[in-house]
């Protein structure tokens, strides 16, 4: 290993004094340790900020410090002292910067002033904002002389529910449905697979339920990266005995043990908690074939039951009466062999059986899952299985049981709750119309990867980007780099600079905003605004700091200057986009309006503690399906990724990992140390069986090529060979840096999820 880049194993658990330590270190490194720790005491509570990291559920009852690591370095990460304007734009050219890493770009600062890209010099110049709308106003109305559907309006996941709803609605007006979002490159399997299963597109489960379970089962999802708050549920069942047991290739420390840090005792002790009481290392791509081990074993049971006359092991009256289709799914878990379960999930039967040994045994049962699960071209089977499997035991819709995908982005699944979805059949289009007086468009708008086929073949000419960075997060990012730079119009709304920022399109604009953690001050005094969770609260989230500029404009305000410049007047005027902008709770009255369901008395219930509740049927066995019933769904295959080349003797299977220094593609630092990676991310994790058969050694530099018969090269080079415990075959490397191995078509079937958790790759010895 070189003197940059080394592993060495973590032997401490999640948590603890390895955690303390890591806040503080960013914190300081922000110049923000006194200003963050204050803020920090106001993060997930009821008169507090939301956190800006992940959506995990926010509990009535916070703890002092309701925050994790990952929220921590979001905070110190909004919040940094660290500034640029114009004058470091003069110093640099959007040339050089596309030299610098995603971490380099980030680390600067906060951005503070509106730039736009000035061709001759190769530098952002700052700009005026009305000059900023007057240019892409006229440019987007140009554009919409020539089609009003070549131009994208994406959403990160962060935006609050009434900076979406206000996207929505300026994008419809403008004329398409054109809304990806992070959504589009996460869990639309699961908004696709839960609404045929059980009746509704998100999870079932609360904090209370986590109170009453006795079994917890994890597939595909890191709680210790990407939602480490929940491991404060998941160890106190732990404490009550509750088993849990783990589906992921990797053995990653956040589900082994956890030393909670705000726990005097375990921190001046050594205690710590076991997570899982079974790891099942489970291939990548080998999820729909293990849930069929389960389920296979859990109906040879009910079978052996039945025939001596004992009591059942299915929930046979929850079946009868709520469900539909178990027969043929059952006929077919009978006639899949154990050979096959084996063989696609790398585990044996005698650990699947074991497995649902402990889930017969258990009454109440969660199912958590994660993107482990959703990114694969079957996808959406996966998460049909998790539905399956809990179905067979009537774990939907009782206290402590049911079904708890885990959403990414703070505001990810809110998004989708007030419109911001490119299908017209999820969005309330007939309300919009009445409520607006306009026709709003009724064709199906572009997702994450047709967006990214238009720009390649030249029909999409402009991206407004409300957050994010798209560039990096959307799959074969050396081909869509190249379309990206033939933009007519690339606009960005950002905290900070990234790589979506330094490829310009023809005219380019980078447009900074406040964050959510920021004091957001309108002519109606200080505003609030609203996130939904990933359990399908909604809470107010107040900003606590000082911002980072008094330059900033707020996405609210951006929006509605956006949407008034791109709109004929005529059109704009059928919103009242300056008093929303005055006072944000006059949004959330039209929200309410349009979703009353939903949102009523909005204002009001927004600062109840531990947030209200959207309704979810299904956590009461009410089946908003077609047919009435909760339905099993046969899957149609257990190998999950047929379109891939299958596992040969020199074709591997590579799935992209997030590191405990990173929030999506935001990357804190180069460490990865809960799996042990320090000083770089160009490393391909490898088990050390495959680098001996592959003639390879343990720290030699390696090029890592896709296998498509596409007949397109694609190529990352000069990795570093980690060896690792990873099930034979398979291959951890970091996502985004990866992504220009994934080939745009390689994408879930019906949710059309990129399907990074599984590319088909040949390594090579590097060439230079
Ligand atoms: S678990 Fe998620 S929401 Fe909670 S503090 Fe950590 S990153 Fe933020």
């Amino acid at each position: 290993m070189t003197k940059e880049t080394h592993a060495a194993p973590y032997p401490h658990p999640a948590g603890g004094w390895g955690s303390v330590k890591e806040v503080g270190t960013i914190l300081l490194d922000q110049g923000v340790l006194l200003k963050g720790g204050n803020l920090m005491l106001h993060q997930n509570k009821t008169d507090g900020y939301a956190c800006v990291g992940c959506a995990w559920a926010k509990p009535a009852n916070p703890h002092p410090f309701e925050f994790c690591e990952s929220g921590a370095k979001a905070t110190a990460w909004e919040i940094t002292s660290k500034t640029i304007g114009a004058d470091f734009f003069r110093k640099h050219t959007l040339t050089e910067l596309r030299t610098w890493s995603d971490h380099q770009l980030e680390a600067v600062g906060r951005l503070t002033v509106p730039l736009r890209w000035d061709p001759d010099s190769d530098r952002y110049v700052e700009v005026a904002w009305e000059a900023a709308f007057n240019e892409i106003g006229q440019e987007l109305k140009n554009l919409h002389a020539l089609d009003p559907k070549n131009t994208v309006f994406y959403a990160s996941g962060r935006a609050s529910l009434e900076t979406s709803y206000m996207y929505q609605l300026a994008a419809r007006l403008y004329g398409n449905n054109n809304l990806p979002d992070s959504s589009n490159m996460c869990h639309e399997s699961t908004s696709v697979a839960l609404p045929k299963t059980i009746g509704v597109p998100i999870g079932t489960v609360n904090l209370d339920d986590f109170e009453q379970t006795d079994c917890i089962l994890f597939f595909g999802q890191n709680v210790g990266t990407n939602s480490p708050r929940m491991l404060h549920q998941v160890q106190s069942a732990r404490k009550r005995g509750v088993p849990v047991i783990t589906f992921n290739p990797l053995r990653e420390t956040g589900l082994l043990s956890f030393a909670n840090p705000q726990s005097p005792t375990e921190m001046l002790t050594t205690a710590e908690t076991q997570i899982s009481t079974q790891y099942l290392q489970v291939k990548a791509g080998g999820d729909s074939a293990a849930i069929m081990g389960l389920c296979k074993a859990l109906i040879a049971r009910d079978d052996a039951a039945q025939a001596a006359g004992s009591a059942r092991v299915l929930d046979a009256g929850f079946i009868a009466e709520h469900t539909a289709g178990l027969d043929d799914f059952a006929a077919q878990a009978r006639a899949t062999s154990w050979s096959a379960i084996e063989g696609q999930s790398g585990l044996t039967r005698a650990a699947l059986e074991e497995a649902a040994a402990t889930y017969a045994n258990a009454r109440r049962v969660i199912a958590v899952y994660g993107m482990g699960l959703t990114q694969h071209r079957h996808g959406v089977q996966n998460v049909e299985m998790v539905s399956n499997l809990l179905l067979l035991r009537g774990n939907i819709g009782k206290p402590g049981a049911g079904i708890c995908p885990v959403r990414g982005h703070s505001n990810v699944q809110g998004q989708r709750t007030v419109g911001i979805t490119e299908k017209p059949k999820l969005a309330p289009l007939d309300q919009l119309e009445k409520q607006y007086g306009f026709a709003p468009p009724r064709d199906e708008g572009l997702n994450t990867v047709t967006a990214c086929r238009g720009m390649m073949d030249g029909s999409v000419k402009a991206f407004i980007g409300l957050g994010g960075n798209f560039l990096r997060a959307a799959p074969d990012t050396v081909r869509l780099e190249a379309a990206w730079s033939q933009l007519r119009l690339n606009v960005q709304i950002a905290t900070k600079l990234n790589r979506s920022h330094v490829v310009p399109g023809a005219v380019n604009y980078l447009l900074p905003c406040l964050g959510r953690i920021e004091i957001d001050r309108q002519a109606g005094g200080e505003q609030s605004v609203a996130v939904e969770d990933s359990t399908g609260y909604m809470h107010g989230s107040r900003g606590r700091a000082e911002p980072a500029a008094d330059t900033l404009w707020s996405e609210p305000a951006i929006v509605a200057a956006l949407a008034q410049a791109m709109l004929p007047s005529e059109r704009a005027a059928l919103v009242p986009w300056a008093d929303w902008v005055a006072d944000y709770s006059r949004i959330r009255d039209a929200i309410a309006v349009t979703f009353p369901d939903i949102f009523n008395d909005f204002n009001a219930r927004m600062w109840t503690p531990g947030g209200f509740r959207r309704p979810v049927p299904a956590a009461h066995r009410e089946w908003k399906t077609p047919n009435g019933r909760a339905n099993f769904i046969a899957p149609a295959t257990l190998e999950e990724n047929p379109d891939q080349q299958p596992l040969a003797r020199d074709i591997l299977r590579l799935f992209t990992i997030r590191s405990d220094s990173q929030f999506n593609t935001t990357i804190y630092d180069l460490d990865d140390r809960f799996r042990g990676v320090y000083g770089g991310r160009k490393v391909l994790l490898v088990n050390p069986d495959d680098i001996v058969r592959l003639g390879l050694a343990e720290g030699a530099l390696v090029d890592v090529h896709g296998v498509t018969d596409d007949g397109l090269v694609r190529t990352v080079a000069g990795l570093k060979l980690v060896g690792y415990e990873v099930p034979p075959g398979c291959i951890a490397g970091y996502y985004p840096e990866c992504n220009p191995l994934l080939p745009l078509e390689h994408h879930a079937l019906e949710s059309m999820v990129p399907a990074a958790k599984a590319i088909a790759v040949r390594l090579a010895p590097a060439a230079g």
